[in-house]
């Protein structure tokens, strides 16, 4: 993940000049182009809907009346950009815009909400977070990197798979979890009631929208509001500021209530049975797969269309080690939603079980083609291994272990027994240092989370008549996981400073 931001910024600072913004009207230094913007945008578009839940695909009109909301906003905002709209399956109260305008609003938003005036006010926001570049200027100010030093720590509710992003997704986990800031709230707040009213919606709409959220973050669990609430903040400010404004523009306009109820018909009938299924997601996170089952089956009576609730029996089943009957209910979840990395993955590791490599590489890399993550990665890898494909066991340990967490552990444990006595190098290090009568000590330390022993290397230096001769030396170890050994070659004199020409040429993973 680092290095894809760090080449977002590189990119930047080639370009770099003074412009104004398009929403406020600041001159402000630009680095991150418009088509940079939109580039990125785009890029990570497709493995954010996967990581908030997938699309809400069961009720396509739904989808479209959001869409007709956010196109009607768009057309009055201050940027055109390529704006895209959808609707996650997610229960989790969020909204969130990636660079470009790509923006998507989570089903559990829209039910807390009843206008269509509200539905604008959120969608206004996320426009003038694209619009007003706020996520470019983030990423301007290296904000991102610090991001990616910290980790991504707060997506972690149940329904939220940003946790298992690795290489180019990642990013756009950092984008859309960033906290934009007090300033970028307020600005995305005053511009989006503004384009509400332009957009004929009466803005009071807004100041209703953020009492809501004022409410929901009071009651309720800090996982369940992680969305929503770290990336916009809500506060009573906000709920004054939205007063101001309202004052300023235009009053009236159309509140939609009625419109906003018949479009929500169907979610609101079938609210119920996602309810059930959160609760059995929360069930298995817990580790009890009983109640997950028994919620899976509730959710599948409620409402049998929802692809996600054959994936969650799946899942309970699959805990129970019962991986036949998880592959018979990915299958169908497959069958209902074949765009969902989750069953994908899921099922290949099913398959992985029931000693069927061949089918659950198939899923594995779709799953990582929908959307990349460590789980699939690792059990690539360890098939790869199985197979004798030494090299490409040894990519796809190496990806996992840039990542962070007990599997990136494990992937590094693997790629060190794997790639050990090819690249001993690459886990060795050593230092050089002079004893009291000045002779050379070579320091050989293990960086690595194994025990390795027979470390040979091989010294340069000069003897008394000035001529240049290699000596090979070797360490039998064991040299526990990051303990070092040194060794007095003997060789001399060493002068402090005349640096550590020292090459490693084998070792082996003590057993
Ligand atoms: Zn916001």
């Amino acid at each position: 993940m680092f290095r894809a931001v760090l080449v977002a910024l590189i990119v930047a600072f080639t370009a770099s000049g003074c412009a104004v913004n398009p929403v406020t009207g600041k001159r402000e230094l630009t680095m991150v182009s418009e088509s940079q913007e939109i580039q990125i945008g785009t890029e990570n578009y497709a493995f954010m809907q996967q990581a908030g839940g997938g699309d809400y695909d069961v009720d396509p009109v739904l989808t479209e009346y959001v869409q007709g909301v956010g196109k009607r906003l768009a057309a009055v905002s201050d940027r055109p950009l390529p704006y895209e709209f959808v609707v996650l399956n997610s229960s989790v109260p969020n909204a969130w815009a990636l660079p470009g305008g790509k923006i998507a609003v989570n089903r559990g938003l829209l039910t807390e909400i009843n206008s269509e005036a509200e539905l604008a006010a959120v969608i206004g926001h996320e426009i003038v977070h694209a619009a007003a570049r706020h996520s470019a200027r983030q990423m301007e100010r290296g904000m991102l990197l610090q991001v990616a030093v910290v980790g991504t720590a707060i997506m972690t509710s149940d329904s939220d798979y940003s946790n298992l992003a690795i290489g180019g997704a990642n990013v756009g986990a950092q984008l859309i979890s960033q906290s934009y800031g007090r300033g970028a709230e307020l600005e995305s707040d005053l511009y989006g009631m503004r384009y509400m009213s332009r957009a004929g919606y009466d803005p009071q709409g807004a100041v209703v929208l953020q009492q809501t959220f004022v409410k929901l973050s009071e009651g309720r669990e800090t996982s369940w509001l992680s969305g929503l609430f770290a990336s916009h903040p809500p506060s009573e400010e906000r709920v004054r500021a939205n007063i101001q404004t309202a004052a300023t523009l235009p009053a009236g306009g159309e509140t939609g209530v009625e419109r906003y109820k018949a479009a929500m018909e169907k979610t609101l009938d079938t609210k119920v049975a996602y309810e059930a299924y959160d609760e059995g997601r929360k069930a298995l996170g817990e580790k009890n797969s009983a109640l997950a089952l028994k919620k899976a089956e509730e959710a599948i009576s409620l409402y049998p269309d929802e692809a996600h609730f054959y994936g969650l029996r799946g899942d309970a089943r699959y805990v129970d080690e019962q991986y036949d009957m998880a592959v018979d209910n990915y299958d169908i979840a497959i069958r209902r939603r074949n765009d969902f990395f989750q069953y994908y993955l899921q099922r290949g590791l099913a398959k992985e079980k029931l000693g069927d490599d061949g089918s659950a590489l198939t899923d594995l890399e779709k799953s990582n083609e929908l959307f990349p993550t460590a789980t699939a990665t690792s059990k690539l890898g360890d098939i790869a291994a199985k197979r004798g494909n030494k090299l490409q066991a040894i990519e796809y340990y190496s990806t996992v272990a840039g990542s962070q967490g007990e599997i990136a552990l494990d992937a590094r444990d693997k790629l060190v027994r794997l790639d050990l006595e090819q690249n001993p190098g690459k886990y060795i290090q050593f230092g050089c240092y002079p004893d009291s009568s000045g002779n050379l000590i070579v320091a050989i330390a293990n960086a690595t989370t194994v025990a390795i022993r027979d470390v040979r290397f091989v010294v340069q230096y000069r003897d008394s008549g000035g001529v240049t001769r290699n000596r090979e030396e070797s360490i039998r170890g064991p040299i526990a996981a990051g303990q070092r050994s040194d060794l007095n070659t003997g060789i001399g004199p060493y002068p402090p400073g005349a640096g550590c020409p020292v090459q490693i040429t084998a070792a082996r993973v003590a057993k």
